[in-house]
């Protein structure tokens, strides 16, 4: 296993690490979640991320148990929970339980902890940007609870540029400290915000960030290829938008020509796919997500598969995501 820094700070994050959305809690049982963790663990995974609203709160109740029962030194991993949507999602939740505000945030902090049972959090993130709440109140409140020692860095997922250069800006002004690494989803047919949108804040505030659904919820290990196999996660009753999404022909169609280029490569599309993530200088973590042993250990050989990803191949991704006609060569 390989180590980056999370952007600038001098924290030391695994490149490849490990996340619970849909599977702890909900879809697979103790028993495999707590394999899973070891199987992390073991490969060298530092990094576990989860969030308030992962199974209501189930997510991190799950987490927390195993962490206790293996007692891994604390000191030997980095854990996080984002907050912001309410343990029940936004629809569902009072007015108090939501949002970036100086209440919600400390509560869902506390409460992390709590499920986690750990004594703090390395990173903790505001899971979406909220405009009804003051930028300032929310950079105020994550530099409070670093200062009070129950949270190490704090973050943002999904922000626009825009928004984190903002909480930058209002922490320099007020000598706080500002967000070290954003959260976004990157991967093969989703790469507008890390690949154009973050670029100048790479540079200017040395943005960590932690990737996440790089295999885009499976459709990139080619398992839907031919149509909907049984026990995956877009058979799943409640993530039928997220199928409706993306379990489309112009995707599945990239995919297809995918799979066969991982073939002649001599590798599956879920390497092919990971290491592609990994190959982006500006990814701190690629979070992995499994609902089965057999996937985390396969997903673990992704870094032995960037050597790979020559020039020439790198082009022939492109020109297959592009979806432009390839020149011919003379
Ligand atoms: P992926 O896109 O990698 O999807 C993971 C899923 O794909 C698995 O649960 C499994 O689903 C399937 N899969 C994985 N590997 C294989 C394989 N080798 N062969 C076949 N199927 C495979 O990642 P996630 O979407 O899970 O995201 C990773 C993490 O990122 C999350 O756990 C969470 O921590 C974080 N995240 C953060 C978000 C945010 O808003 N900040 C949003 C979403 C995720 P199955 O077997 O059920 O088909």
């Amino acid at each position: 296993m390989k180590y980056r820094n999370l952007g600038k700070s001098g924290l030391k994050v695994s490149e490849l690490s490990f996340g619970s959305w849909i599977t702890f809690g909900n879809q697979i049982d103790q028993g495999t979640s707590k394999e899973l963790m070891k199987t992390a663990y073991d490969a060298g995974i530092n990094f576990f991320d989860n969030a308030e609203i992962y199974a209501e709160g189930r997510s991190e109740e799950v987490m927390g148990k195993i962490l206790k029962e293996f007692g891994w030194s604390r000191d030997s991993y980095i854990l996080s929970s984002k907050a912001f949507f309410g343990i029940r999602g936004l629809e569902s939740s009072k007015p108090t339980q939501t949002g970036n505000n100086r209440k919600h945030l400390t509560e869902a902090c506390h409460q992390a902890l709590k499920r986690l049972q750990v004594e703090y959090l390395d990173l903790f993130l505001c899971h979406r940007p909220d405009k009804s709440t003051p930028m300032e109140e929310t950079v105020r409140t994550m530099n409070t609870l670093i200062e009070q020692g129950k949270i190490f860095y704090w973050g943002t997922s999904e922000w626009s540029a825009q928004e984190i250069m903002e909480a930058h800006m209002v922490a320099r002004e007020n000598h706080l400290i500002g967000p070290t690494l954003e959260q976004p989803q990157y991967n093969m047919l989703h790469r507008e915000k890390v690949e154009n949108e973050f670029l100048q804040i790479f540079k200017t505030v040395g943005l960590g960030t932690t990737i996440w659904s790089p295999l885009a919820s499976g459709i990139l290990t080619g398992k839907y290829n031919d149509g909907m196999p049984d026990d995956t996660r877009l058979n799943l009753e409640e993530l039928n938008w997220l199928k409706d999404r993306n379990v489309v022909e112009e995707k599945i169609g990239k995919v297809r020509q995918l799979t066969q280029l991982a073939k002649d490569l001599d590798t599956s599309m879920p390497l092919l796919a990971l290491a592609w993530c990994l190959k982006n200088e500006n990814v701190s973590t690629v979070i992995l997500g499994a609902s089965k042993v057999s996937q985390l250990e396969e997903n673990l050989k992704a870094a032995s598969v960037t050597d790979k990803l020559t020039e020439e191949v790198m082009e022939k991704i492109e020109s297959i995501l592009d979806n432009k006609p390839r020149l011919p060569s003379f």
